[in-house]
């Protein structure tokens, strides 16, 4: 009889666990996994997916406007807040059905319900039913932080938004990252007010300065209001439903139809079992583990948002895919965190990969930076001011590209084939040396002076 009911449990069907699970069963361990929640976890259910739809569903505000210089006669249009909400939902819905196949045709045993763990080998299910695995992977992700303020129950989070009754006419978003400057661009596509509320006066902190000065000033250029250095301090609710947000810092109360926080995502291992079970964790509840994805305790691992290394999707797949290959496909790798690349998709899109001037010139001395400061082709023809930046930073000495950053139309989908050259270290001249393809934008890449 096998020691154990099966030779990996995994707790938590997102991106990295899914990974992990029907790459490992593929290899042919008894794997199950457990998902409280939907399969598919923050990406696919409540993240990248459905807000990548609400992006381009945003977008038609600019787009349809643009039209008219484009010789389109656009008739009077009026946005349908349920019809979309709706399209996305049945859209994540579809591809959970893809993600539980995927499972299902690897025989990954799916358990909806809540797991925790009670010892090395031992998990117990909401329902009572306690099992044993050789090894347990953590992969249950992060979830929203809240600020601790008077009145803060009032607000939603991301999660919330993609289910909205009605599109907001006033939005206040605390936070300036990530989530913050992406919903700003979809509620003021679809018409909201906006206001960007951070604790200090620097929005997507890790960027490149002037990428993030860029969207700042053409979101403000858009209509998009931003009050810095104002901490929380209260919400109140009116008997209308509307809110009352008070910051700090100076500044009248903001009257607010839905206050969304942005402020960052805690690795969501509350309640899981991992100390009890002797599983180490750092001050933010982050499963701390070596660069095999192990823990303090040998059987069990974590991958993912909960180890809150780098909080991005394609990273805890690889982080799953590593796990599999190494302890269950005897193909032992690490994943390689340099030169990631990362987007944000916001209205226009930034992306950036390798080191940031400020990063540069700290680590290696002497750099060279290339820009290019140009207004896209087809806003020139829209009458529209925004313009895009692109910007290179080279090692003085080597001539190697270390670092790029862009925001225009399309950043990120540039960025990813450009950032294969970052990668492998070529030099500012092997960028040169490639003829520009004529027109585009993403010619400036090989034309910086
Ligand atoms: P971010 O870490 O990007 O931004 C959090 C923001 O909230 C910062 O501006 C931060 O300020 C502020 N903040 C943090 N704590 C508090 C607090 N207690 N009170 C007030 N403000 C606070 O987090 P997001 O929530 O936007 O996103 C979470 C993660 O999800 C991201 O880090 C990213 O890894 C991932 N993500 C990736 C996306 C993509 O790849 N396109 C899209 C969306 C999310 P300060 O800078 O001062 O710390």
């Amino acid at each position: 009889m096998a020691q154990y009911d099966y030779d990996l449990f995994v707790i938590g069907a997102g991106s990295g666990g899914v990974r992990a699970a029907r790459v490992s069963a593929a290899y042919g361990a008894k794997v199950a996994i457990a998902e409280e929640h939907r399969v598919g976890g923050t990406c696919v259910i409540r993240g990248c997916v459905p807000k990548k739809l609400l992006v381009y569903g945003s977008h038609f505000a600019e787009d349809l406007h643009d039209a008219k210089q484009f010789g389109w006669d656009v008739p009077e249009c009026a946005f349908d807040w349920p019809r979309l909400r709706d399209s996305v939902l049945a859209e994540v819905t579809r591809l959970e059905g893809i993600y539980t196949n995927t499972l299902d045709s690897n025989k990954v045993e799916v358990i909806h319900e809540r797991a925790t763990v009670t010892g090395p080998h031992d998990i117990t299910l909401a329902g009572g039913r306690q099992v044993t695995a050789r090894t347990i992977l953590i992969a249950v992700g992060a979830w929203p932080a809240r600020p601790d303020c008077e009145g803060a129950e009032h607000g939603i989070t991301s999660n919330e938004a993609f289910h909205l009754e009605t599109m907001p006419k006033r939005v206040v978003i605390a936070g300036g990252g990530y989530i913050a400057n992406e919903f700003a661009g979809i509620f003021h596509g679809f018409g909201a007010h906006v206001t960007i509320v951070n604790r200090t006066d620097q929005i997507l902190r890790g960027y490149d300065e002037q990428i993030r000065d860029r969207l700042l000033q053409i979101s403000m250029t858009k209509g998009i209001d931003f009050r810095f250095h104002a901490p929380f301090e209260k919400v109140e609710k009116q008997e209308d439903g509307s809110l009352i947000v008070h910051t700090g810092g100076g500044g009248d109360p903001l009257h607010a139809d839905v206050l969304m926080f942005a402020t960052g995502r805690v690795p969501k291992t509350r309640g899981l079992g991992l100390e009890e079970a002797g599983v180490e964790l750092d001050k933010h509840g982050a499963v701390v583990v070596d660069a095999d994805n192990k823990s303090n305790v040998d059987s069990i691992y974590a991958v993912g948002d909960v180890t809150n290394r780098v909080q991005l999707t394609p990273v805890a797949i690889r982080e799953g895919q590593a796990f599999a290959d190494t302890v269950f496909g005897n193909k032992p790798h690490r994943v390689d965190y340099t030169n990631i690349p990362s987007a944000v998709f916001s209205h226009p899109p930034m992306a950036g990969v390798g080191l940031t001037e400020a990063q540069a010139r700290n680590k290696l001395g002497s750099v060279k930076i290339y820009t290019s400061d140009f207004r896209a082709m087809k806003n020139v023809l829209a009458g529209r001011h925004e313009r895009a930046l692109y910007k290179m930073i080279v090692e003085e000495q080597t001539e190697r590209v270390v670092g790029l950053h862009m925001i225009g139309p399309d950043a990120p989908e540039i960025l990813q084939a450009a950032a294969v050259a970052v990668k492998a270290g070529l030099s500012k001249q092997a960028w040169d040396e490639t003829v520009a393809l004529h027109p585009s934008m993403a010619e400036e890449l090989v034309l910086m002076k």
